[in-house]
């Protein structure tokens, strides 16, 4: 046997052999693994990435060296050895030395059938993968025999110009050839660095002494793993094929034995009980030592068992988390670990129901994927219709150019909601994630009639009200018909996962939350607080819609006020009931926030519906509402201009905030409110703003004699706020970050019409991302710096924090750690992403912090 330190850039592998997967790649340092822990492993060759470049180079290691240690005219396989088997890689070649002579052996060993079958195999694998010959002039016959293969080696004489090699020497340094040469090719190239590989990934190779899986006692191949790949559950599951070889026993088509006792017929465990128990016992070692719930290959021959290789059993999310949790529950890993193996926005895929992978997909539009998740249902072209449908317990789909408050029952209503206009930030998509319903906006490729209820697709096809289609909102796809879906599946190891999470995290998570169901969500995803609760979406329901709608129309400040004295009571109970589901965790209460003729009707049916409900005449309605309407509303009277402008409103909602306050304290909750003013760009408004919140303060003290504290804080959204941020901490004991609004500005991009050219912008290269979606850290992300750094300059104890939709993501968070945010809020349904990202971010750093 040839001593290992006699191979150069090849290596026999043993326990002992000097060998990473950064050399040799990950299958032949798993190998050894297996080798070490006594696993009945067929003698192997490893061949580093150098050898393998030099191959593909033209310099062929001596091949009778490397045919050494397997004895006389062995048979061979080669599988490739990739750094990361996501990589791939070429396919494997069995069965390298077969040959007439060793043909004519087999057949006295093995018989006619079982011999024939392996040569005219091999010479149909040699022909395509390493010949490159026509795969159609290698057809396998149904039985294999001597006139067969010899027509088969006519073919390969006469296609490749040459007779099919009879020399092992000359086959495994083919094999070899073609296998190092596939990996330096184009389009393998441009696949793995497609899936993250470096530009000089390199290829390992291992030879393997073949176990033929074939023998005259029992002989076969199989696939064993111990858990469900989808559900993570333990189970013992995979499939075993008698005299067959590699990976044969998976196709569908095969006769395969079952692996545990099955009524429906033979098993290896009653078979084979000791090899069965074998595989279990290597089973549970490799789980124990190679630290990862793994997949076997086996093969058994004659009787005996060989372990020919493990990978990492691929998965679902859903099992992903459940492996992790039960390999640090059985202290196999440590519970840091089990945090960092699972990928935070495979939680998605937890959260929400999808579509099946394996679904038949017929995608009629696409845009912007808003919120994830997938639901079925008819399409209805109006928020009425949907409430229709829903009325009739039919799921539907909610189509709208774009979303306006007026669609928010339409959209409680709706299974999914998809919008022509729009943004990551617009209206649609803000709302679609809160509620967790799966959203796609901006969608360009279809022509939308609302007035015909008729959409018509960029293939001519046309789709009406009540046919069915299948929103993906993870893929951003509109889908023909129904498919089959994914339940989302929460369970307790989810739970469990996050609970450990929780312990590593150094930035805090809170939510956006607007109603008592988002607030529940929240509470259900361990959020710390509420971050910021859109006092506006409070008055979207149609009872509170009516007395806004009053309000906006008063003549004078006194019939405002009364007005405003009937939403009173109402916003009362809302913010009670948050502070309830809070439990006394934070809840920051933003002021009112949008231009005001979001409340008004656009359409002539609905501003006579609000001339009979206000008895004003018609032309009188349209003139008003003319008035508040804007050329520019965003930039318009919206946010804190409206709390200088109108401040009753402001009054109002202190003043049941503070109440709530108060009614929160006798029932024994302790709740320090904090209130956000919107919008702000200039000192002064905040001063103005907060004087007059003080006066409701006092005035509610001394009526009621009770006490309370509250904090009042900033929303940082335009760009002069962030400038200014150290004049404004003056007057604010915390400043939240509004990305949406500070990135639309920073741009001068509207995050409502945005969605319509973002696609052709990201493809030309003009943004790497879109802004609304991913934090632009260069722009936007200088002025969070700043405004973060002049804050805290001016007031050391500011509490900082973002709650624009990048909150949940994981490189915002990586940011606002770094710059030294106290927490994020994001939409409920991203909490949990946010709290594993959060954690792991904090996981890498101690890690980084050990090793230097
Ligand atoms: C923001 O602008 O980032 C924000 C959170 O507020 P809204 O989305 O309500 O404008
Ligand atoms: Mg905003």
């Amino acid at each position: 046997m040839q001593k290992h330190s006699d191979f150069k850039d090849f290596t026999l592998i043993t326990p002992t052999a000097a060998m990473s997967a950064d050399t040799y790649g990950g299958r032949a340092k798993c190998l050894q693994r297996l080798i070490r822990l006594e696993m009945p492993v067929p003698t192997t060759i490893a061949l580093s990435f150098a050898c393998v470049k030099g191959i593909a180079a033209g310099q062929m290691p001596e091949t009778s060296v490397l045919l050494s240690p397997f004895g006389q005219s062995p048979l061979l396989s080669v599988r490739p050895s990739s750094q990361d088997k996501d990589w791939g890689g070429p396919s494997a070649i069995l069965n390298i030395g077969m040959n007439d002579a060793r043909h004519v052996e087999l057949i006295n060993r093995l018989g006619d059938p079982l011999a024939d079958r392996l040569y005219q195999r091999f010479i149909r694998s040699y022909a395509i993968h390493v010949a490159r010959l026509d795969p159609d002039d290698f057809e396998l016959p149904e039985t294999p025999n001597r006139d067969t293969i010899k027509a088969a080696l006519d073919a390969f004489d006469s296609e490749a110009g040459t007779p099919f090699p009879q020399n092992p020497q000359v086959q495994l340094a083919e094999v070899l050839r073609s296998m190092a040469r596939a990996w330096e090719g184009t389009t393998a190239r441009l696949l793995r660095q497609a899936k993250g590989a470096p530009a000089d990934a390199g290829l390992g190779l291992v030879i393997q002494s073949m176990a033929l899986g074939l023998g005259k006692a029992e002989s076969g191949s199989g696939v064993i793993q111990f858990v469900d790949e989808i559900t993570g559950e333990p189970l013992v599951k995979g499939r075993y094929l008698p005299q067959s070889q590699g990976r044969d026993a998976l196709q569908a088509d095969m006769p395969s034995m079952y692996l545990t006792k099955d009524s429906r017929g033979a098993s290896l465990e009653e078979k084979l009980p000791n090899v069965f128990g074998d595989l279990l016992r290597h089973g549970a070692q490799g789980r124990q030592f190679l630290r990862e719930e793994m997949q076997m290959e086996f093969c058994i021959q004659d009787g005996e068992l060989l372990i020919l290789d493990s990978v990492r059993l691929p998965r679902s999310s859903q099992a992903a988390v459940r492996i992790a949790v039960a390999l640090a529950d059985d202290g196999v890993i440590a519970q840091p670990e089990a945090v960092l193996r699972v990928e935070p926005r495979a939680l998605n895929e937890l959260l929400h129901r999808q579509v099946a992978s394996t679904a038949t997909r017929d995608p009629i539009a696409r845009g912007i994927p808003a919120s994830p998740g997938a639901a079925c249902g008819k399409l209805v072209f109006s928020g009425t219709d949907a409430q229709a449908h829903a009325a009739q317990e039919e799921a539907c789909i909610l189509v709208r150019p774009e979303t306006t408050p007026e669609d928010i029952r339409g959209m409680h209503a709706a299974q999914a909601v998809v919008t022509e206009r729009g943004g990551m930030t617009s209206h649609a998509a803000v709302i679609g994630r809160g509620l967790g319903l799966p959203c796609i906006v901006g969608v360009s490729n279809w022509t939308l009639d609302v007035g015909a209820k008729t959409i018509t697709t960029a293939d001519g096809r046309v789709f009406s009200e009540g046919d069915l289609v299948t929103v993906d909102g993870t893929k951003g796809e509109v889908l023909a018909g129904q498919v089959p879906m994914r339940e989302a599946a929460l369970d307790n190891t989810f739970q469990t996962l996050l609970g450990w999470a929780d312990q590593f995290r150094d930035i805090g998570v809170r939510a956006n939350a607007d109603t008592p169901a988002d607030a529940v969500t929240a509470r259900n995803f361990a959020a710390e607080g509420i971050g910021l609760c859109r006092t506006e979406h409070m008055f979207f329901e149609a009872d509170r819609m009516s007395v806004m709608r009053e309000m906006i129309f008063a003549d004078s400040p006194e019939d405002r006020k009364a007005s405003l004295d009937r939403l009173l009571p109402m916003q009362r109970a809302d913010f009670l009931q948050l502070f309830d589901i809070m439990q006394g965790l934070p809840v920051c209460i933003r002021l009112f926030d949008p231009p005001l003729h979001e409340f008004l009707p656009s359409s002539r049916e609905g501003m006579r519906e609000l001339a009979e409900a206000l008895d004003l005449a018609l032309s009188d309605v349209t003139r008003r509402v003319e008035a508040v309407s804007e050329f520019n509303p965003m930039l318009g009277m919206r946010g804190v201009r409206l709390g200088l402008t109108i401040p009753e409103i402001y009054d109002v909602q202190s003043r049941a905030i503070f109440e709530a306050t108060i009614a929160a304290a006798r029932k024994g909750m302790v709740i320090v409110p904090e209130i956000m003013i919107p919008l702000v760009s200039a000192k002064r408004e905040v001063e103005i703003v907060k004087k007059r919140i003080e006066a409701v303060a006092a005035a509610v003290r001394t009526e009621t004699g009770a006490d309370f504290d509250f904090k009042l804080g900033v929303m940082v959204e335009t760009p002069r706020a962030a400038l200014r941020a150290g004049d404004i901490a003056q007057h604010a004991t915390f400043l939240s970050f509004g990305t949406n609004d500070l990135t639309q500005m920073t741009y001068g991009l509207s995050r409502d019409d945005a969605g319509r050219f973002m696609s052709s912008y990201v493809q030309q290269g003009v943004y790497p991302e879109d802004p609304f979606h991913t934090l632009d850290k260069d722009g936007v992300g200088e002025l969070l710096q700043i405004g973060a750094e002049r804050g805290r300059a001016a007031r050391a104890d500011v509490t900082l924090s973002i709650c624009g939709e990048h909150g949940g993501t994981e490189d915002s968070i990586q940011f606002c750690r770094a710059a030294g945010f106290d927490y994020v809020s994001c939409s409920p349904f991203r909490v949990p992403v946010a709290r594993l990202a959060a954690a792991q971010l904090a996981l890498r750093d101690s890690l980084k912090d050990r090793k230097t």
